[in-house]
């Protein structure tokens, strides 16, 4: 029944047979109309809500870093609710979890997380997707959020990732939400899991594929263990002058050969305990532990001029050097004084070793 076609008329009229079959068919029609109007509004909701899907499924299919899959997912979540809606990603690593950057600031504060761990908990242990409107009959104490929708992504049995979107309202989401929301978490969880077991991988290796060096996370570890154990070190950062010519003039794998001459030229030039590693795409980082500044430099300038002579198609290097000697805390601010001296070495005309001066 769609609704109730009434007719009013003065007292004592009857309405004629002719005129009850008019009104009959009319109400049928009627009926049948709004029938359609309401299978139409459905029908446009569900592609809507495949269209939704099959966009996120088919945009994380080819995009694979976690990164990229959460900002990818946190846009098109946020915006189906049309609401401001609160959204969780986590990783897991055996009973821990991490809450990821992309994830709504709420989940980041320390007053929330005695309630994420709780629910964390339940979810890990039943593994199950929950869509609960009122917390207070789940929990039996009382929550500051009152709606919840609770989604596990699983793979293989395990559960890699948790999304989470709780409103303080109770009843506030729609069946309909979670049915998409599920869908969508359904489709992604692959990518998910194949960004996550492909970051643990990268940080687990210790050499470089292509040019034989260590690994960034490698050289990063090495340093930070320097630093507690040493009395000063050096680190020079090297990065390629205008490869990008070279990969556009001579194609990338002339491009990847000219890397690896470069990483042989720093090999050639490396003594014990020195960790020569591959910073990032064309950029390549050498740390001298328990070397002094002045020391470092002149290995520098000797690595330069080497790159200059010897590679074929002809290429040059800039590098940036900076030191650190006892008292010094961080890996990390001994590589961004190092990258702000190699992008000076860039400003001033590439091919050339620039010292940090900042202590
Ligand atoms: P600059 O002198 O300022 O450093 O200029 P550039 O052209 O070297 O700098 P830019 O950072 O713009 O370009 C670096 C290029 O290196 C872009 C990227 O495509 C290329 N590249 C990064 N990793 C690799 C790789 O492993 N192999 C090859 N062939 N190219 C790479
Ligand atoms: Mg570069
Ligand atoms: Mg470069």
């Amino acid at each position: 029944m769609y609704g109730v076609l009434e007719m009013i008329g003065e007292n004592g009229v009857i309405c004629s047979e002719q005129e009850m079959n008019f009104i009959e068919k009319f109400a049928h029609t009627t009926g049948a109309a709004l029938e359609n109007a309401k299978l139409h509004e459905q029908l446009e909701q569900v592609i809507e809500d495949v269209k939704l899907i099959n966009e996120t499924s088919h945009k994380l299919n080819s995009s694979l870093r976690l990164d990229d899959t959460i900002h990818y997912m946190t846009e098109k979540i946020l915006p189906f609710f049309m609401l401001k809606v609160l959204v969780f990603f986590s990783v897991i690593t055996n009973d821990k979890y991490k809450i990821l950057e992309g994830s709504t600031e709420l989940f980041f504060q320390t007053k929330n997380k005695p309630y994420i761990d709780k629910i964390y908990k339940k979810i890990n242990r039943e593994k199950e997707s929950k869509f609960i409107n009122d917390t207070d009959t789940l929990f039996g104490e009382k929550f500051p959020y009152r709606s919840l929708i609770a989604l596990p992504m699983i793979h293989n049995n395990k559960m890699f990732g948790l999304v989470l979107i709780v409103h303080v309202k109770p009843y506030f989401f729609i069946f309909n939400h979670y049915r998409v929301l599920q869908s969508l978490v359904h489709h992604s969880t692959l990518a998910f899991t194949n960004s996550i077991l492909r970051e643990e991988l990268e940080s687990l290796v210790v050499t470089d594929h292509l040019t034989k060096l260590y690994s960034r996370s490698y050289l990063d570890e090495q340093i930070q263990q320097s630093i507690e154990r040493d009395k000063l070190g050096s680190l020079l950062l090297l990065d390629i002058d205008n490869f990008k010519q070279v990969n556009d003039t001579y194609g990338h794998q002339t491009g990847d050969q000219v890397i690896i001459q470069v990483a042989s030229i720093i090999k050639n030039n490396l003594r014990d305990g020195n960790i020569g590693a591959r910073w990032g795409g064309e950029e390549l980082a050498v740390y001298l532990p328990n070397v002094p500044q002045h020391i470092a430099v002149s290995i520098a300038q000797r690595l330069v001029a080497e790159v200059h002579k010897e590679t074929v198609p002809h290429t040059t290097v800039s590098c940036g050097v900076s030191s650190w000697e006892r008292g010094e805390k961080s890996a990390h601010r001994l590589f961004i004084k190092a990258d702000k001296a190699l992008y000076q070495a860039k400003n001033n005309g590439k091919n050339q070793v620039v010292k940090s001066c900042e202590k």
